[in-house]
């Protein structure tokens, strides 16, 4: 299968030539291909994620063991292991107990071949879903262990889905590219200029009004105040992949000159994370959270106002047509 998309020099955005254990553009750089995976991460800059260290290494270190029947059988071991960092604490309990994929529902219009770029993608899930409903999909990530995993999982599941290990600030994409970005559950971890330079990404590699729908954490969410009070108390996060919270006017004047007019929509209420699709895989004190949560974000729909007291928010950005 052809990519639905042609990759550009990170650096340079550069024309990149894919040769057989690497692709190169014609400034020079270099980025190594891994089990054919192209890993375009530049070395020199200070990562959003240690994983971003660990995928270089790893791509350096050559070929592994065959890429797609590795955990054909049974739920995938990487997912086992990730399931409560990927899809959130109220997960924990299925670590290594997972017997089905927890596929979210995808809080977008069914597609008819629009191309839909997810960042931060980890194993997949939600491209899984945004290929079950009608995306040309492709999936980034900074680590490479992710990317191997989410191309196994699509495979397994019959599912069509491109992955490549990138990092959100230097997409290797062409401007223009993509109909839809989406990401969840990864900017709220960026330091803020990293989400900031990131944002300007986005509107470059979105097509003139296309939307990026971004997951980001409310600073006026009830338990987001509960937290910053127990946790962060008034010190800074420092440490990599900590939550950084936004606030509503901040996100919205942010996109909106980066990408373009942004509406804040609700995500969830207490908690950051849980899919309503997943309910039954959870224990029964933790539907009660989901339900209540979903029941509020309906509301909302009636009471905008509800919104401001969220504590997981959507930020979607409709790119400005010709000349913005
Ligand atoms: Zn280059």
């Amino acid at each position: 299968m052809d990519d639905p998309v042609s990759l550009v020099c990170p650096r340079d955005r550069g024309e990149l030539r894919r040769g057989s254990a690497a692709l190169s553009c014609a400034g020079g750089h270099r980025y190594p291909l891994a089990d054919g995976i192209p890993v375009l991460l530049l070395a020199n800059e200070v990562p959003t994620h240690a994983a971003c260290w660990v995928s270089l290494e790893e791509a350096q270190a050559g070929p592994g063991s065959d890429p797609l029947t590795t955990g054909a059988q049974g739920i995938d071991p990487v997912v086992q292991a990730v399931v409560a960092a990927t899809c959130g604490g109220l997960y924990r309990h299925l670590v290594g107990r997972l017997e089905t994929y927890p596929i979210p529902e995808l809080p977008l219009p069914p597609g008819n071949g629009e191309l839909f770029l997810e960042i931060g993608c980890n194993w997949g899930r939600w491209c899984v879903a945004a290929a079950r409903s009608g995306y040309r999909v492709v999936g980034i990530d900074a680590s490479l262990e992710a990317i191997a995993a989410a191309r196994r999982v699509a495979h397994q599941l019959g599912v069509e889905a491109t992955y490549f290990v990138a990092d959100a600030r230097h997409l290797p994409f062409p401007d223009g590219s993509f109909d839809i970005v989406f990401s969840y559950s990864v900017f709220q971890h960026f330091a803020k200029t990293d989400a900031l330079t990131s944002f300007d990404e986005i509107g470059r590699v979105l097509r003139p009004g296309g939307l990026a729908k971004l997951q980001m954490a409310n600073v006026y969410g009830a338990r987001s105040i509960w937290n910053q009070l127990r946790e962060h108390r008034i010190r800074e996060p420092r440490r990599l992949f900590d939550i950084r919270y936004w606030s509503p006017g901040e996100l919205r004047d942010e996109l909106s000159r980066r990408v373009g007019p942004t509406a804040l929509e609700v995500d969830g209420f207490f908690t950051l994370n849980p899919q309503s699709a997943d309910l039954e895989l959870l224990p029964r004190r933790y539907r009660l959270v989901v339900r209540t949560s979903e029941a509020l974000r309906r509301v909302s729909g009636r009471l905008p106002p509800l919104r401001y007291a969220a504590d997981s928010v959507y930020a979607v950005s409709r790119r400005a047509r010709a000349g913005g």
